[in-house]
């Protein structure tokens, strides 16, 4: 799916108790991302390795609770938001499409047959 290029977040917020982050969209769409699985998916050359090299992390990387606590996030251009982390991480790019196609609300993940 692609999202058409004037669908972008109008605001953030950073849900502490339930660590999540929550974007609403302008076509009116709430998405969600664990913060957690935000950081697994961080999709920068380190953690997600570059040109063949692996990268450090994967499905069975154990996150310290600071590394997966969002302190806030910082929009890129127009098309991306960099999340920064507890640990400072904040090399990770999430464009606006990977964040809709990630997204974890009740709505986007029954057509992708997740469950939760
Ligand atoms: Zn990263
Ligand atoms: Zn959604």
């Amino acid at each position: 799916m692609r999202l058409p290029s004037d669908v972008m977040p109008i605001s953030y917020t950073l849900d502490e108790d339930r660590r999540r982050l929550l974007i609403d969209w302008s076509d009116g769409h709430a998405s969600e991302h664990a913060y957690e699985a935000l950081r697994r998916g961080c999709p920068c050359a380190w953690c997600a390795g570059e040109g063949g090299q692996r990268g450090s992390v994967d499905a069975e990387t154990r996150f310290t609770e600071q590394q997966t606590t969002l302190y806030e996030v910082q929009v890129v251009g127009r098309y991306g938001l960099t999340p920064v982390w507890g640990d400072g991480h904040h090399t990770g790019i999430y464009t606006y499409e990977r964040l809709r196609a990630t997204c974890q609300c009740d709505e986007c993940r029954t057509p992708r047959g997740e469950r939760g």
